[in-house]
């Protein structure tokens, strides 16, 4: 399909990759789950990020993954007239979110003063850690920290605003920013991290998903499918990295209503027998109406 940018004044969002930090598969996993991939390198999947073309045909990227030449790639073939990205966002510090900021610096892309959107906490990292402050002090990027509860532009005619919701999760290095993404017609919500839903619903003040959900007239909703069960964590202190299962938020949400958003989970560890789309926990899933994201996959919003 070949797309031009006088689509009208749709913005377009991008899955640009649905894996855990750590990809799929993953460094270091000889079980059944990533030995696979081996044979079949076409099921391997990417960092977890979004891409999003503004109605002006502006280029924006949610998150920066060590992905980001497949990334690239894909997102430049949703729209290919222009290359260089006008504001890149960060939910939180934890590896694969970040890992790829280095590539913006003079070794790879060399950027010329990229927008770097993420919190407070964040941009404090970002140049307390030498590595990345190079970044900051070639001018290959521009850290913006965010400023209270603002909404924001991420340029001026990108027909597109970003929202950050500050979630709780597991904070030794930065905090956690849900985006919410709001289009001209649509709104998406971005949450491939959380502890618990317990804790997230009690910091936004609302006490059950579809609540939040409605009150942010959220369309759309990617969000952490981490897991399907904790059994998963085996040999892991589960304690240390808490999400909350994808079987726990399937009994918190129950079956699809008529009204409800999409909800695509994503974020998956390689674990996670959501990878393959035959397993009965992929059809269940389905079956319950809700779904799981697929790279390369566009939201019209
Ligand atoms: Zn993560
Ligand atoms: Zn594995
Ligand atoms: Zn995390």
């Amino acid at each position: 399909m070949f797309l031009t940018s006088n689509m009208g004044s749709d913005v377009r969002v991008i899955v640009l990759g649905i894996s855990q930090d750590g990809g799929f598969p993953q460094a270091g996993c000889n079980l059944d789950c990533c030995e696979i991939v081996k044979n079949n390198p076409q099921l391997t999947k990417h960092s977890v990020s979004l891409g999003i073309v503004g109605s002006d045909g502006t280029k924006h990227l949610i998150e920066a993954t060590r992905d980001l030449a497949w990334q690239l790639n894909l997102l430049n073939s949703v729209k290919s007239d222009e290359f260089l990205l006008s504001s890149l966002w960060i939910t939180h510090a934890h590896h694969g979110h970040i890992d790829g900021l280095g590539l913006f610096g003079k070794e790879v892309m060399n950027y010329d003063k990229l927008n770097v959107n993420c919190s407070e906490s964040l941009s404090k990292l970002i140049k307390n850690t030498p590595n990345w402050n190079l970044l900051v002090e070639s001018k290959n990027i521009i850290v913006n920290p965010f400023i209270g509860s603002k909404i924001y532009s991420p340029s001026p005619n990108c027909g597109f605003k970003i929202k950050p919701i500050k979630i709780p999760h597991r904070a030794e290095l930065s905090d956690m920013h849900a985006f919410l993404i709001i289009g001209p017609n649509k709104n998406l919500l971005f949450l491939p991290d959380h502890d618990t839903w317990k804790s997230t619903l009690k910091f936004v003040e609302k006490n059950t998903i579809r609540d939040w959900f409605y009150s942010e007239k959220i369309d759309f909703a990617l969000i952490d499918g981490t897991f399907w069960s904790s059994d998963e964590l085996i040999g892991r202190n589960q304690t240390n990295v808490p999400h909350p299962t994808v079987s726990e938020t399937l009994k918190l949400i129950g079956k699809k209503k008529t009204g409800d958003p999409i909800i695509k989970f994503t974020h998956l560890n390689h674990t996670n027998p959501l990878h393959n789309n035959s397993s009965d926990e992929f059809l269940e899933v389905k079956k319950m109406g809700w779904n799981i994201a697929e790279e390369g996959e566009i939201f019209k919003i």
